[in-house]
């Protein structure tokens, strides 16, 4: 029996502005268990970057309830990478843990050590247009984990790289994150990214965002990518999610 992280209970977000107001999210509620890793997917602007903003404290919530079961630092990734492109990539993984007061002889080893199982231990100092986009996720990624976040928060993280490289960063991120024990909620539009990366997939209503269901996804996490894509579970989950999103 998994034990539940985060609870989020009847959710609502309005956000106002001096000509109108927007219910972004409303009647949102989902339990994220510890080591879940959990897709949201849902109509473009339907309120998923808002369920993340407000999760990771950076956006107030209008209503409803968020328990979290343990203290908890939280990590959030982005679409861009937002690497800075005058830092060594060293200087870059540090800059969270510096920005957190956090860094020291101990920290810093981490975030290297980290940078070597993850295969950047030669690129620590090399700047990130050295890098290959793949690289520069994965760099990213390391920022993010050099502070020691439970709970992990992905928006979009993928959407910059072409198809094909998004197959195999959204491959190799999936692992990392599951070699960590992190517990994960991906934003993503590629329902086959979801099916690949998640145990869950959280399937979201048109605008103001509520769970309409949450499936539980069943492929081997030893199955690389391709296999999974070929398999026919995979094409039983694509069509019951599609008609559910796509009607
Ligand atoms: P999604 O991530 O599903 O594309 P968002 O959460 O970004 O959706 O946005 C949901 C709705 O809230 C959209 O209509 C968007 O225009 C609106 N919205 C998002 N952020 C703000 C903001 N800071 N101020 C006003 N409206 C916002």
């Amino acid at each position: 029996m998994k034990k539940p992280l985060v609870e989020i209970k009847d959710l609502k977000k309005i956000y106002h502005t001096p000509k109108n107001e927007t219910v972004a999210v409303e009647g949102f509620s989902l339990r994220i268990d510890e080591g879940d890793f959990i897709s949201l997917v849902g109509p473009s602007g339907c309120g998923k970057s808002t369920v993340l903003s407000v999760l990771a404290g950076l956006t107030e919530l209008s209503d409803g309830e968020i328990s979290y079961h343990e203290d908890i630092s939280v990590g959030y990734m982005l679409q861009h990478d937002c690497l800075f492109e005058w830092m060594t990539i060293l200087d870059n993984v540090l800059l969270g843990l510096k920005i957190k007061g956090a860094l020291n002889y101990d920290s810093e080893n981490y975030a290297k050590d980290l940078l070597k199982t993850y295969g950047l231990g030669d690129f620590t100092s090399s700047y990130p247009h050295e890098l290959s986009g793949g690289m520069r996720q994965r760099a990213a990624l390391i920022r993010t984990l050099a502070i020691k976040p439970k709970l992990l928060l992905l928006d979009e993280p993928f959407s910059a790289l072409d198809s094909q490289m998004r197959i195999t960063v959204s491959e190799d991120i999936g692992r990392i994150i599951k070699n960590q024990g992190l517990t994960a909620i991906l934003i993503t539009h590629d329902l086959s990214e979801a099916i690949c990366l998640s145990d869950k997939i959280a399937v979201l209503s048109p605008r103001p965002a509520r769970v309409m269901n949450v499936y539980d996804i069943d492929l081997p996490d030893d199955l690389s990518t391709a296999k999974k894509r070929t398999s026919a579970k995979f094409g039983e989950y694509y069509n019951i999610l599609s008609k559910e999103l796509y009607g």
